[in-house]
């Protein structure tokens, strides 16, 4: 049974602070058992006196929680850090695809999910270089987070897609927020030494039915992208709209453009 706790202690993964607090009070907590059992059996051994035994058992807790406390917090950090890597993506600080789907088969889950693809990306590497194109996807993150952060997660599923996991909104209330989304980053220009870029993107959005699977609601996301695509681009489309008319009206220009 101690063994079994040991080896869980050992193993076990800080996803957030409190459980770093938490593994850190364990870990010393056990330290500091185990130092003063060894040296309560030493001090009865070879015992002298009772003031020597106390005193001993006293430097020992103290001198074990002055190490231990450090150690493992440095441990414990090192695994979350190490948590939080395995869930971000490097490029933009967002959610990677593992994390933000996490949980997401349970079948009782009502969601909705939009998948976000910037226009003619290969496009912005071939004229202004890969660091300005990184420089667009970061830009684009940060406005995913301010305009979307609030309803659900959101996350970069890699290259330029992203993507916004929420519960059940108000379909008006949340094609809103999208279309702002939309146009936000139509509208704001990456600035990168002397150039600044426009991109568009164009998104597919999809509602989980009760009993649908997550990867039929992925599917149904991305054929609704994809007739965003072929549609012209730089618009949402809703899976099983009957009409899937644009629902803002189309912009005219290329979905690239370098200002500068
Ligand atoms: P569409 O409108 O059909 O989506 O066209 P597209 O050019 O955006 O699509 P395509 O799939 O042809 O090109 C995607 C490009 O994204 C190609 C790839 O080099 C680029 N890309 C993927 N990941 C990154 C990245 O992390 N940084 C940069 N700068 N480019 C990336
Ligand atoms: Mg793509
Ligand atoms: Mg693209």
């Amino acid at each position: 049974m101690v063994l079994s706790w040991l080896r869980r202690l050992a193993s076990s993964q800080i996803r957030s602070d409190a459980e770093l607090t938490s593994y850190g009070v364990r870990t010393t907590a056990l330290c500091v058992t185990a130092a003063l059992a060894f040296d309560i059996v030493n001090q009865l051994v070879f015992f002298e006196s009772w003031s020597i035994a106390l005193r001993s058992w006293a430097m020992t807790i103290v001198i074990v929680v002055i190490i231990a406390t450090p150690v493992t917090r440095t441990i414990g950090k090192a695994n979350l850090a190490l948590f939080r890597a395995s869930r971000t993506d490097p490029l933009t600080g967002l959610l990677n695809r593992r994390a933000l789907f996490e949980g997401s088969a349970d079948p009782d889950a009502l969601m909705v999910l939009m998948i976000a693809d910037v226009d003619r990306f290969k496009a912005v590497n071939d004229t202004h270089g890969h660091m300005t194109g990184d420089a667009v996807l970061f830009t684009i993150a940060g406005l995913l987070q301010r305009e979307l952060g609030a309803l659900g997660r959101v996350g970069r599923l890699g290259g330029e897609e992203f993507a916004l996991l929420c519960g059940r909104h108000d379909h008006a209330a949340l094609m809103e927020h999208l279309e702002r989304f939309r146009t936000t980053v139509a509208q704001t220009p990456v600035v990168a030494g002397a150039t600044a870029v426009s991109v568009t993107l164009s998104a597919g959005v999809a509602h989980r039915d009760s009993g649908q699977s997550f990867e039929q609601l992925y599917a149904e996301a991305d054929r609704a992208l994809y007739r965003a695509k072929a549609q012209g681009r730089n618009r949402i489309v809703v899976a099983g709209e009957a009409v899937e008319a644009p629902l803002a009206p189309l912009s005219q220009g290329p979905a690239l453009g370098a200002l500068a």
